[in-house]
């Protein structure tokens, strides 16, 4: 199945009949006193939220320059704030439109703002796919016109970085369109496309065979996260970069919500901490690593402490150790996500790359639960050169305060995501369920006060057609289900930040 379509499950929507759930109210409508959760990531400490993947009808996307950018600000509409407070200071800062093969979105004379940072971008590439936020004009994918070599990626990622641009591998584990190329000087990596456990099954073994057979050898860490075939294409993609880190080669992670059309943009959000609030604060934020991606703009965030010998670091540094190692503290703190699981995960250097074909990778040193809305987990230990951790947060599946009902909705709804591999009409069946396609075309007929917490709620800045809907947290955590073991588990992706690489002195 062609990716596009996959990622545009929605596509599919309109074979649908619709099947408004009418069923499954909440119950207990008094309204509750809203209280904010805590923030400890802002705008005002520099750190940046945004979303650096999504198209538009300069390629295979189905809104104008000016639809994406509305629905990007759409977060902060008091119309929209009204019915979601939790959203209060919490909308998206910037944004890139990435454009397959094409950088002429970015001088539409509606790519611009009052609000966002905008990156020009594109979306490099169609035998593998990469991003390229910062570029000023197209990077090539086969200028000889013979199909895409590794010449070619080689060549691509030396145009971008000479446009003191970022090259970043998107999807690369989506089976029909992988990254195996054999590079490693790219800059950051799209650990999360769309939703976690949405429309893409793993890569395996045979895909990669046949990928090999056509353009060569992968590299030695891409074959070693082929091995995890018990994940979804994100958990592999998560593999694939300890793999790297293993090997000593350190990115930043960033996620892209992959919006061709009908969702939001923002699901996920990367937060880049920036010395500056402009394109190139953003772009230097990535380079240095300081990222981490989380499921939505009003979830979980988090920082880190990170000291050695009375110096300290942040999360995705490059921290310097005697050859004797040093005593490590971590200090995780985790906000807005009170009922999870925070996880610290922890690996090696390995010597080669044969040698990675059969060595352990990270394992979780350290695991807590989240016991408040701004929760501190401390662990120490020692870490010497070629040492790597990272942390990250699991949500439960169930939003807390749902009925047994919407339960059932979210389950299904994540099992099906899970189990319908590249079978994008499976889970536009499951979708269509969830929305009232009367309103699907009919963004005159969107109101705010017909909304339910577990349909999707269509959107007031989409008014040229199609429509766009906001995707309710209950709903969203069943696209984001977590996998271990082949199953869906009780837990939702949360959060991920880029690692700390401890390096010789
Ligand atoms: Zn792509
Ligand atoms: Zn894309």
């Amino acid at each position: 199945m062609n990716r596009t379509i996959c990622c545009l499950f929605q596509a599919a929507l309109f074979a649908c009949s619709p099947t408004r759930n009418d069923s499954a109210d909440s119950g207990d409508t008094a309204p509750q006193p809203y209280e904010a959760p805590a923030q400890i990531t802002t705008v005002q400490d520099g750190w940046l939220r945004g979303d650096l993947h999504m198209h538009t009808d300069y390629s295979d996307g189905w809104d104008t320059v000016a639809t994406v950018i509305a629905l990007a600000e759409y977060l902060e509409w008091p119309e929209f704030l009204e019915h979601h407070p939790e959203y209060e200071g919490s909308g998206l800062d910037y944004i890139a439109l990435s454009d397959h093969r094409t950088v002429d979105q970015n001088s539409d004379p509606d790519f611009t703002s009052e609000r966002l940072v905008l990156i020009p971008s594109e979306e490099f590439g169609s035998n593998g796919h990469a991003n390229t936020p910062g570029v000023s004009s197209l990077v090539e994918h086969d200028p000889d016109g013979d199909g895409t070599t590794l010449d070619d990626i080689q060549s691509a990622i030396q145009a971008t970085h000479q446009q003191e641009a970022l090259f970043s591998p998107n999807h690369p584990f989506s089976p029909s369109i992988m990254f195996p190329w054999d590079v490693q000087d790219f800059d950051t990596l799209e650990v999360w496309n769309s939703g976690w456990i949405l429309a893409s099954p793993p890569t395996t073994q045979e895909d990669l065979d046949a990928w090999e057979a056509s353009n060569g050898t992968a590299s030695g860490t891409y074959r070693r996260a082929i091995e995890a075939q018990d994940l979804d294409a994100d958990g592999q993609t998560l593999t694939w970069y300890e793999a790297m880190l293993a090997r000593g080669i350190h990115v930043a992670l960033v996620g892209g919500s992959d919006r061709h059309a009908i969702v939001l943009p923002g699901f996920p959000t990367t937060y880049v901490h920036a010395e500056s609030t402009d394109l190139q604060g953003i772009l230097d934020g990535m380079r240095n690593r300081h990222t981490y991606v989380t499921r939505t703009p009003a979830s979980a965030q988090l920082l880190g402490s990170i000291t050695v010998e009375d110096q300290v670091y942040q999360w995705g540094d490059q921290v310097p150790v005697p050859a004797a190692g040093a005593q490590v503290s971590v200090e995780l703190r985790i906000a807005r996500a009170e009922g999870g699981t925070a996880r610290l995960v922890q690996g090696n250097h390995v010597a080669s790359d044969e040698a990675l074909e059969s060595a352990q990778l990270g394992q979780v040193v350290a695991e807590e639960p989240i016991s408040s809305a701004d929760h501190l987990l401390s662990y120490t230990f020692t870490a010497t050169a070629g040492d790597w951790i990272y942390p990250m947060v699991l949500e439960p599946l169930f939003a807390p305060g749902i009925t047994q009902e919407q339960q059932q909705i979210v389950l299904d709804t994540a099992t099906i995501a899970a189990e319908s591999g590249d079978d994008a009409m499976d889970i536009a069946t499951a979708v269509a369920s969830l929305l009232d396609t009367d309103l699907l075309g009919n963004p005159d007929q969107c109101d705010p006060d017909d909304w339910q917490p577990d349909m999707l709620q269509c959107s007031l800045a989409d008014t040229e057609g199609l429509s766009s809907f906001f995707v309710p947290d209950m709903l969203d955590r069943a696209m984001n289900g977590w996998m271990e073991g082949g199953q869906v588990t009780e837990w939702s992706m949360g959060a991920v930040a880029s690692a700390v690489l401890f390096v010789q002195e």
